[in-house]
């Protein structure tokens, strides 16, 4: 038996893989490509928004006074002097006894201080005809109808905090105010790195002791999903010398590189010696199952610092290990205030659930409503709990966690990572 190094709990080896992790430096990109990136300052307003008042209706721009007495029995009748459409800023005043038919989003012209809305007066809704005069059938107060500048947003208000993620309403409020591009922390790039003899891609006919590489593809999509950009570099085969090579491509391009496979203590396991070629071996084995042989290792290239995570072979601690760790990371390169963002609950276990010796379970499960409390959620297992079972893992909506030493009976409580809606 080869020495091996202590097992880490769990919360020390993501502290360990955390530590002195800092955002990626920012640059600023125009609005259509800030889309899920995190500013790297505060933001204020350029504008006053709106920038000047116009009306929220389509309907005529009067003078309030004029139209203060108006009622379905007793219309007003005003002189119509003309149209204000959008975009278009008005060359007429509406003096009294005058209106000027106005669309929604028109600047309101001088002398108007309210709108009387289309459907309130005689004229047909959509008509393209401008009419001579128009009825108002109810009265419209001071500023009726009106958007006020500066009434939304004040020029020089503070928008957004640094750390915010530009999600649909941030970008919104950004192009609003005045924003063409913003300082966001960049994408991080990583890189995935199948290893072993026995894969073939995906879609490929299977020979003799062959399976399908599922990592990079689950990795790949992993990272997708956690906001990163993403280079697959293939499958490297079971020699240190393949292997090296292909991680150093990877790290001259990445800011992590995740590999799969060849880090435990098999004889063609090369992981370790070709992380510790290139970087700085962090740890090794964590206390945790699925996923106890895990490698992290540092690397500095062309100033850079590359993050490199050597996640074990079998499928399931892949899905696992990248939970735990490599989201983590991406989320704090990446500027988000919280490293962990997967919504952590307490559920109540449907049947029993065994733990293990000297390590903590993650366990896939179903999440479901409790039918006994409001709003609380039941947790089945979702199948074999094997690490090489994949199907257990696609119907599981979270993963629960079970700690070291214990068998957790039905009804007690444990904390699980919702992954999906449990309803979706
Ligand atoms: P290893 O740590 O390289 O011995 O791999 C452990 C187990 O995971 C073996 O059964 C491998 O065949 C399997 N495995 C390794 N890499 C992959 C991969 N990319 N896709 C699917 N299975 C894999
Ligand atoms: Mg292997």
């Amino acid at each position: 038996m080869p020495d091996l190094p202590d097992l880490i709990p769990l919360a020390d080896a993501q502290r360990r893989v955390l530590d002195r992790i800092e955002a990626l430096p920012a640059e600023a990109v125009g609005l259509a490509e800030a889309a899920g990136l995190v500013l790297a300052e505060p933001v204020r307003s350029a504008l006053t928004v709106p920038p000047w008042a116009n009306s929220a209706m389509d309907g005529f721009a009067v003078r309030s006074e004029d139209a203060a007495t108006a009622s379905p029995g007793a219309p007003v009748v005003l002189r119509v002097i003309g149209e204000v459409p959008a975009g278009r800023a008005p060359d007429d005043e509406v003096a009294p006894g005058t209106a000027l038919r106005i669309m929604t989003g028109a600047m309101m012209p001088p002398g108007a201080d309210a709108v009387v809305p289309v459907e309130d007066t005689d004229a047909p809704a959509g008509e393209s005809e401008i009419p001579a005069s128009v009825a108002i059938h109810a009265a419209a107060g001071p500023g009726a109808h009106v958007r006020f500048a500066g009434t939304d947003v004040a020029a020089g208000a503070p928008l957004l905090d640094r750390g915010r993620t530009c999600d649909p309403a941030a970008i919104a409020l950004l192009a609003a105010t005045g924003h063409g591009s913003v300082a966001v922390h960049r994408r991080p790039r990583v890189a995935v790195i199948s290893t072993g003899d026995e894969l073939v891609p995906p879609g490929d006919p299977l020979g003799p002791a062959q399976i399908h590489d599922c990592n990079s593809l689950a990795l790949a999509a992993q990272a997708a999903e956690a906001g990163a950009f993403v280079r697959r570099l293939g499958i490297a085969r079971d020699t240190l010398a393949d292997l090296s090579a292909l991680l150093r491509e990877a790290a001259a391009w990445a800011d992590v590189v995740v590999l799969s496979g060849g880090v435990s203590v098999g004889a063609h396991d090369h992981v370790k010696a070709a992380f510790s070629d290139i970087g700085t071996l962090g740890l090794w084995r964590v206390a945790i199952k699925p996923g106890r042989p895990f490698a992290f290792a540092r690397a500095t290239v062309d100033g850079r610092p590359v993050h490199l995570f050597g996640l074990p072979g079998n499928p399931v601690s892949v899905f696992v290990t990248f939970e735990l760790f490599v989201r983590p990371v991406l989320r704090r390169l990446a500027g988000h205030p919280r490293a962990f963002d997967r919504p952590a609950r307490v559920v109540r276990l449907a049947e029993p659930m065994r733990g293990s010796s000297g390590r903590e379970t993650v366990a896939r499960v179903v999440l479901a409503p409790d039918p006994d409390r409001p709003d609380g959620l039941v947790a089945r297992s979702s199948g074999g709990q094997d690490s090489y079972m994949l199907g257990s893992l696609a119907v599981a909506n979270a993963m629960l966690f079970i700690p070291p030493d214990v068998d957790l009976p039905a009804g007690s409580e444990a904390i699980a990572w919702e992954l999906r809606r449990p309803d979706a």
